[in-house]
C-alpha cells in the first residue's frame, strides 16, 4: 500500500470522499463507464427520457394524464381529477409510499438511486457524457481546468455551459408541465410574457436551480443532501444487496505481472473502480453511503478481470453476508415475504385508484325542518346535496329512490346536469306515502344515474311522525 492510498484508506470514514482535508472540493473526474450493465442503463435511460418527457403530452379524454398541481390543490393520475375528498387515497398513498420505500431498500439498498433516479440518469447518462464528449477524458478534463484561460478553454467551457443551460431549460419546463400542464406554458410562448410573469419567473428559477445542480453540485446531491441517501445508513442490514467487493477473493490485493503466478488476491490494484466511480470512492473500502449503486464499478472491474484472465465479478451485486459466507446473491424467504408484501400494497392502491369514484355526493336534511305533510297522504323531507364532479365534463344525473316507491323533486330546476370539475349544490324534496313510513327516522338510499346507468348511492334518513 503506497501512502496515498494508506492516507486514503484511514480517512474514507472521516470525511465524505468529495470533500479534501482542508474542507474544499474534490472535484471528481470520472471515467466513461462501458460493459453489461452500463450498456443496460443506456437503454433505461432512453426509455426514461421518453416517459419523463412524454408524459405531459399524453391526455385520455381531454385529461392530462398526469398533473401535479400543487398551487391549486388539484392532482390528476391516470387522467383521473384527485379532489380533497379523495384525502383518504392520497393517505394510503403516502402510507404505502413509506413501507414501499423503507422496505424496498432494506432489500435491493440503493438499487432506485442507480438505475432510476433522475439525478443519477440526467447527471450520469447525459450531463457527463456531454462534458466527455466536449472536455474529453478524466485527465484531459483536469488539464483543462488546471490550465490557463485560452481561446480553446474559453469555447469548449461556453459550449458545454451553454447546452447545460439547454437541457436545464428543457427540464424545467417538463417539471412545470407537470405541476401546471402543457397547455399553460405554451402560454407563454403564445401571449405576452406580462400575463404569465409568475409562471416565466418559474421557468427561469427551475432552468437555473437544475444547472446549478448538475453543472456544479452533482454528486454532492447524492453523497451529502438526498434525505433517502442519508437513510440508508438506518435501512441497511447485512443481507440488504448492494454494489459490493468481494474482499475474501480480492485481497491481499497486488498488481498483475505477466507470466509471473499470482500469491496475492484477485484484485490488482488497477484503481479503475475508483477512476470510475461519480461519487469518487473506494467500494473495496466497503460498504460506503456514499455509493450510488450506479454499477460503472463491476463493468470496469469485470473487465479488467478478463483482461488478466480471472474471474468476473470481484465486484458484484451481493448482500455482505454473502460477501462474508462465499455466497451467491439469492432470493432468501425475507426478501421474497417483503417482495410479497410490496406487491399486495402496490396492488391495494392500484385497485384504490381505478376504483375510484368519479362522483362523490353528501346528502343532508335542511337545518331546522322537520317533515312537511303533503294532500293525498304524503310526507315530504326537505335536502340539500353537494355532488362533486370529478370529471372534465358535464354529466346529466337523475336521482331515484332505490328499494322504495317515493319522489324525488328538485327546486328550482327539472333537470340536474353536474358542472364539470365543480361542486355542485342542489335542494330538492323526497316525497313518501304516508303509509311506508313507519318509524320517525327512516333509512333510506338515493341512487344517482347517468344516462340509466347507476353511477352511485348515497345514504341518508327520512323524518316522519312519531309512531
Ligand atoms: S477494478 Fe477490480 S481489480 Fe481493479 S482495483 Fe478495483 S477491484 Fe481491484
Ligand atoms: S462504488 Fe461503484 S456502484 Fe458505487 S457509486 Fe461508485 S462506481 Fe457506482
Amino acid at each position: 500500500m503506497d501512502l496515498d492510498d494508506l492516507q486514503h484508506y484511514v480517512s474514507y470514514r472521516d470525511r465524505v470522499s468529495t470533500v479534501d482535508e482542508k474542507g474544499g472540493r474534490n472535484w471528481v473526474y470520472a471515467l466513461k463507464p462501458h460493459g453489461a450493465f452500463y450498456n443496460k442503463r443506456i437503454l433505461l435511460t432512453i426509455l426514461y427520457l421518453m416517459v419523463f418527457f412524454g408524459l405531459p403530452f399524453i391526455k385520455v379524454n381531454g385529461m392530462p394524464f398526469i398533473q401535479f398541481n400543487i398551487p391549486e390543490g388539484k392532482f390528476i393520475l391516470f387522467s383521473k381529477i384527485f379532489w380533497p375528498q379523495d384525502f383518504y387515497i392520497f393517505a394510503i398513498a403516502m402510507i404505502t409510499f413509506v413501507i414501499f420505500i423503507a422496505l424496498f431498500t432494506v432489500i435491493y439498498g440503493r438499487l432506485f438511486c442507480g438505475w432510476v433516479c433522475p439525478q443519477t440518469i440526467f447527471m450520469e447518462m447525459i450531463f457527463r457524457p456531454i462534458e466527455w464528449l466536449i472536455e474529453g477524458n478524466p485527465a484531459e478534463q483536469k488539464q483543462l481546468n488546471n490550465g490557463k484561460w485560452s481561446f480553446k478553454k474559453f469555447g469548449k467551457k461556453s459550449l458545454k455551459h451553454l447546452i447545460f443551460l439547454f437541457i436545464s431549460f428543457v427540464i424545467a419546463n417538463t417539471f412545470l408541465a407537470y405541476i401546471f400542464g402543457v397547455s399553460k406554458l405554451y402560454k407563454i410562448i403564445e401571449e405576452p410574457i406580462s400575463n404569465h410573469v409568475a409562471l416565466f419567473f418559474g421557468v427561469i428559477v427551475f432552468t437555473l436551480l437544475f444547472y446549478l445542480v448538475f453543472a456544479f453540485v452533482r454528486e454532492i446531491v447524492c453523497t451529502t443532501i438526498c434525505p433517502y441517501g442519508r437513510l440508508q445508513g438506518v435501512l441497511f442490514d447485512q443481507d440488504t444487496m448492494l454494489v459490493a467487493y468481494d474482499y475474501k477473493r480480492g485481497e491481499e490485493r497486488g498488481k498483475f505481472k505477466k507470466n509471473v503466478e499470482r500469491t496475492s488476491g484477485d484484485c490488482i490494484d488497477c484503481h479503475q473502480c475508483v477512476n470510475v466511480c461519480p461519487t469518487g470512492i473506494d467500494i473495496r473500502n466497503g460498504t460506503q453511503l456514499d455509493c450510488i449503486n450506479c454499477t460503472a464499478c463491476i463493468d470496469v472491474c469485470d473487465f479488467m478481470m478478463e483482461k488478466v484472465n480471472l474471474p468476473k465479478g470481484l465486484i458484484r451485486y451481493a448482500s455482505e453476508n454473502g460477501i462474508a459466507q462465499g455466497k451467491k446473491l439469492s432470493f432468501t424467504p425475507k426478501i421474497k415475504a417483503f417482495t410479497a408484501l410490496l406487491a399486495i400494497l402496490l396492488c391495494v392502491l392500484t385497485a384504490l385508484l381505478i376504483t375510484r369514484k368519479q362522483i362523490d355526493a353528501h346528502i343532508t336534511r335542511t337545518g331546522g325542518q322537520l317533515y312537511q305533510e303533503l294532500p293525498d297522504n304524503k310526507i315530504s323531507n326537505l335536502y340539500n346535496a353537494k355532488i362533486i364532479n370529478k370529471t372534465n365534463k358535464d354529466i346529466p344525473v337523475e336521482m331515484k329512490l332505490e328499494g322504495i316507491n317515493g319522489e324525488v323533486k328538485l327546486i328550482g330546476k327539472s333537470e340536474l346536469h353536474l358542472k364539470e370539475e365543480t361542486v355542485n349544490e342542489v335542494t330538492f324534496f323526497i316525497i313518501l306515502d304516508k303509509s311506508i313510513v313507519k318509524e320517525h327516522s327512516k333509512k333510506i338510499v338515493v341512487g344517482l344515474y347517468k344516462n340509466g346507468e347507476k353511477i352511485g348511492t348515497v345514504k341518508t334518513k327520512f323524518l316522519g311522525p312519531f309512531i
